[in-house]
Formats: structure tokens, sequence, C-alpha cells
């Protein structure tokens, strides 16, 4: 995963590369490092920890006048995290430096040669090979040495290097990890990610697969693999800044919780028509592209993967699609039955996790047509897809996802009625009032918002508590998946979510007194199936939190505490029901003191396999 940065310009480039650093941190923060062009060659700082340990030791260091540098912020794939595994790698002359994200997968035979030709090691990484190899074929000149560089690399990488006798360039190159480079007037910056270079430019270009450039304070030359010169078209961010600053909240976390009806909004708004239905013309998603499909394949990882579980039964219930949900690290391995019949949705949220791009490329290369539900701009899935459904959230900064996963149900839904119109299994009444009922939905979302203080208050209480459980059937069971997760990755807390009716096959055993349990009761054909489960794990001694929009009978000794939620349409419960969930995990993780916008172990966009 990790987070690279380059500048090049007239100004002082340290806070240029620690700000960008700062915003690409949710990438990966075990170590973090630049190499700077001062006018005694290239001068290397990095250290184990976050970037403000560096910050400090560059400021130990005194000031550099550099104008050009590279950086890197970490998420150790090969190489415990520490200061000597910690990117910028150097040649052994000191020449030479280089950053990288990604996994170079033939590393040891690579080093194992180099090693042979006499090449000293000074880390355990796999991207030092990299930086030797460079230098092994620079001659003076960037472009064809990494030309020669990729042609002996295999796995995945974004790269930027730069050498000591051309103080002001960059070069890079990339596969399978994003890059783009950053345009700004007589300096340029390259990053994994937008919010790094917003403090010098909003303009900016995507590097492809295999292209390389070479980048300096007044140009930025692309070239594809053979050396030929390519022209690229120039985006713009269509956003602020501010979207990726705290504004004021404790953490990310809670401001992008708080977003959510901001989020859901953008998203859905413009694709509702003024007579109620769903548009996803834009996109090139009408009726033709569900009318004869077989089978859809909804593939994703973590959060992603449950909104496509609430996507399943929106597909399902309301379009009788059937539709096959798998994570993406097991069904690209799996011989997946798909083919030109098939729709392949994939779903994340950078639009650069390494398991759904490779699915979906497996995907396409047996025949299916690719949807991609994406958050980021002209990310790689948004590339690569037939179709691009972009979710319109803004940065999500917090490594765990809220606001993304909320615009990503909203697209579910809208997706669903697309198909329901073209299979003809709903009246247009019926997919009228439903798309009603989704444009309301930011407005009980935002009423749902305030549950906060009485989840703060449960987590207040039950923080403490070490495993938890969440039941649910039907929708709710996918919403009680993404809760679960949320307490894993924020507090930590060992959790399980289960069907209702799955526990007494087992888990029940697990419940002892006192042991939280968050119950969702949000689909009205199940609450009474639900208040059974419920019950009994009640029996078992359970602290019982109950989500819910029903208005039955609540008897005493059937739960703890009761959050009561609106109601809608039973395929949109997720996106009310997760609210008061989001919450608890929040709350639970701050009383239990964890570092909420970067969980231990995680990071926000998983490039590596
Ligand atoms: N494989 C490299 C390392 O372990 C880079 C990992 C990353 O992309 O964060 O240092």
């Amino acid at each position: 995963m990790c987070g690279i940065v380059g500048f090049t310009g007239n100004r002082a480039a340290v806070p240029v590369l620690i700000e960008g650093l700062t915003t690409l941190e949710y990438r990966g923060y075990d170590s973090a490092g630049v190499t700077l062009q001062t006018k005694d060659g290239i001068k290397t700082v990095k250290t184990k920890g976050r970037i403000k340990v560096l910050e400090d030791k560059i400021n130990e260091l005194g000031s550099f006048d550099a104008t050009c540098g590279i950086g890197h912020t970490r998420w150790a794939t090969h190489g415990a995290p520490s200061d000597r595994n910690s990117h910028p790698h150097e040649n052994m002359e000191g020449t030479i430096a280089l950053v990288h994200n990604g996994i170079i997968e033939n590393y040891l035979e690579l080093k194992t040669a180099l090693i042979a030709e006499g090449v000293e090691f000074k880390s355990d990484t796999d991207s030092e090979v990299v930086a030797h190899l460079f230098s092994k074929f620079y001659k003076g000149n960037g472009l064809e040495a990494m030309m020669e560089t990729c042609k002996h690399l295999r796995g995945s990488y974004a790269i930027a290097v730069t050498c000591s006798d051309n103080k002001d360039e960059m070069i890079c190159t990339r596969q399978d990890n994003p890059l783009i480079v950053g345009l700004g007037k007589g300096e340029n910056m390259i990053a994994s990610d937008i919010p790094a270079i917003m403090s010098i430019t909003k303009d900016f270009i995507v590097v492809g697969d295999n292209e390389i450039v070479r980048v300096k304070p007044d140009s930025v030359e692309v070239f594809d693999s053979e050396g030929n010169a390519i022209e690229k078209e120039v985006q713009t961010v269509n956003w602020d800044i501010q979207g990726a600053q705290k504004e004021g909240y404790d953490h990310f976390m809670i401001k992008e919780i708080m977003e959510q009806p901001k989020a859901v909004r953008n998203t859905i708004t413009s694709r509702i028509t003024d007579n109620d239905m769903p548009n996803l013309m834009e996109e090139g998603v009408g009726a033709d592209v569900f009318k004869n499909v077989r089978n859809i394949h909804i593939v994703a990882c973590g959060s992603a993967f449950y909104a496509g579980m609430a996507g399943k039964i929106a597909f399902e219930r309301l379009a009788r699609i059937p539709v096959v949900a798998n994570v993406a690290s097991e069904f690209r391995y799996s011989d997946p039955i798909i083919d030109e019949n098939d729709i392949c949705l994939v779903i994340s949220q950078s639009g650069e996790t390494a398991d759904t791009l490779a699915a979906m490329r497996e995907a396409k290369a047996r025949g299916a047509k690719t949807i991609a539900v994406v958050n980021v701009l002209a990310s790689s899935a948004a590339r690569e897809a037939d179709h691009v459904i972009y979710t319109w959230a803004g940065p999500e900064i917090a490594v765990a996802t809220t606001k993304a996963y909320s615009a990503q149900l909203s697209v579910m839904y809208l997706l669903a009625l697309t198909a329901a119109k073209a299979r003809g299994t709903l009246s247009d009444e019926q997919i009228a009032g439903y798309c009603r009922d989704l444009r309301d939905l930011p407005d009980m979302i935002e009423e749902t918002l305030g549950s906060r203080e009485t989840m703060e208050e449960l987590a207040k209480l039950y923080h403490e508590r070490n495993d938890s459980f969440f039941i649910g059937r039907g929708i709710d069971y996918m919403a009680c998946q993404e809760g679960s997760l949320k307490l894993k990755e924020i507090a930590y807390v060992h959790s399980e979510a289960y069907a209702g009716g799955e526990l007494k096959h087992g888990p029940i055993s697990l419940i002892e007194e006192g042991t939280p349990v968050v119950a969702l009761a949000c689909e009205e054909s199940l609450y009474e199936k639900q208040i059974s489960n419920i019950k009994s794990v009640k029996a078992r001694g359970a602290k019982v939190i109950l989500v819910t929009n029903g208005d039955f009978d609540i008897d005493p000794d059937m739960c703890d505490h009761v959050v009561k939620i609106a109601k809608c349409p039973f395929f949109m419960a997720a996106s009310l029901s997760i609210i008061p969930v989001q919450f608890y995990a929040y709350y639970v993780g701050v009383f239990r003191g964890c570092d909420i916008d970067k969980p231990r172990n995680l990071a926000k966009s998983v490039t590596v396999e």
C-alpha cells in the first residue's frame, strides 16, 4: 500500500513533501522518509513511525535548501517496519534514491543476481532491488534506465526515482498501483493520490500502466514502455482540500459519519429523473445492460463487499436476478463460472484495491460486462471497467469507511431499480415510489444521526468488553456484518456477525453473562423471527442493544436498550441501521483509546494482494 510523493520546483521541497505525505498517511503509516536534492548530493532522511516523527527528525538535522525531492509513507510488506527498511532506498554509491509502492514478486531472483554481481543490500525490502537495478542501467538518462529496469520487474509498483546528477528531475512509472502527476506553474508533483498534490495544484494527469514520466519544474513528459512520447489528458479536481481536513472534528471518522447525508444526496440526486425513475444513462447503464443478463457477480473486499451483499438483496428481491457475491481475493482464484452472459459488479472506494482489480480483469477476460462502483476519480477500476458509476462521497480519509460505504449502498439501490425496470419485475409506479423513498433517504440518514449521544452512552457502558455479537436477518444481517467489521477495525474488539437463525447452530455457546449483542430488526417480515433469536441470547445473559424501526411491543426481558430508527423500504434499511452502529464502534474505539483514523495493521487503499 503506502503513499509516494515527489516535488520539483523553485520553492523549499520539505514542507510540500511533508504536507503531501500527511495526506497520504491513510495509505500506510509504519515508517516514512524523504530524499532531498541538496547542493552536496542527495540526502535521505527516514525513520520508523509516523510522518510527525520524520518531520521532527528532518528539523533536528537543520534546514534543507532542496527544491526537489521524493517521499514515502510505508505499509510494510517485505521486512519489518524499521529505520533501515523505510523508503527511500539508495544505490550503493548514494547517488540514486527510490520510493516504491507495491510488491516486486521476483525480488529474490533479482536480489540473488545482484548480490552475485557484488551489490550489498541494506534493507530486507523487495523495493531495494529496484534501486540497484536502476543504478545498474543508469548512464545519465533516467528514462532509458527506467525502461530497462521495468523489463526485469514482475509484480505491482508505482516508483519514483531521483538521481544526484539531475538535480531537478524525477523519473516515475507504475504497474497496477496508482500514480498521478500534479501540474503546477513552474513546479510539478507526483503522488499516489489526489489530496497530496492539492497544496500546489488541482490539475493532474493519471499515469497509465507501464508509462514512464520525466518530471522537471517546467515540463512533464510521458512515454510508453518503448520510449515513444505520448499525450495525456489533463484533468481537474472538482472538490476542495477542506474535504480532506478535519474541520473541528476530533477524527476524520466522526466527520465522515456526519457527512453521510451529503454523500448519499450527491450520489443519487442527479440519477433520479423528475418523474422519479432511476437514470444511469450518463454512465451507459440502461435497460440493455440488465435485460438478458444471467447472473450478476458482485466482487469486492471488506466494507465494499458488505455493501455488495446488501446490493445482492436488492437485485434478487426487486429484479429477480440471481447474484453471486464473492470476496475478490477468493473470486479470482476460484475458476469462476462467468462469461459474456453475466455482469461483474465491482465495488471499491479507492478503485485501486488490488484484489478487486485483479478480479475485475479476470471477469473481463472471461467475457463478462464490468461495472465499477468507485469513489476516486480516474482510478484504475474506473478506467478499466466497461461502465463506471462514481459514488460522490468526496475524499474519505479515515481508514475505516463510513460515507463511501453509504454512498455505495445508494448506488446498489439505483442499479437494482434500473434492473427491475429492465426486467419488468416491478411496475413503473412501484419503481417511482421507491425512487421517491430513495430521494428522502439523505434526510432520513440526517435524522438517524440523532442517535449519536445515545450510542456514545452505550459505548461507554460496554467498551470494556472484549467480545461482541451482531445479529440480524435478511438485510439486517448484511448491515450486521459491516457493523461488526467496524468494531473490529476501530476498537479492536473481537466481534462476530451472525444471521439470527444461525446462532443456535453453534455460536450461541459463546454468549455469557454480559456479552454485548447488537441486534438489528428492521425488516418487517422478519421481526417475529428476529425477536425469538434475540430472546434466546437474552435468556443466556447477553446485554442486548436493539436497533429497530418496528413499533412492536418490546417486553422487558427482550432487550436492555432500544434505539429507534425510521422506517424505509426493506432493501434500504442498512442505510439507516448502520448509522447508530457506526457511532457505537466509533465511541467504543474512543473509550478504549484507539487510534481511530489509523487503526493498527490497516491501511485504506489496499493495493497489495
Ligand atoms: N513492498 C514494499 C515494502 O515492503 C512497499 C510496500 C508498500 O507499498 O507499502 O517496503
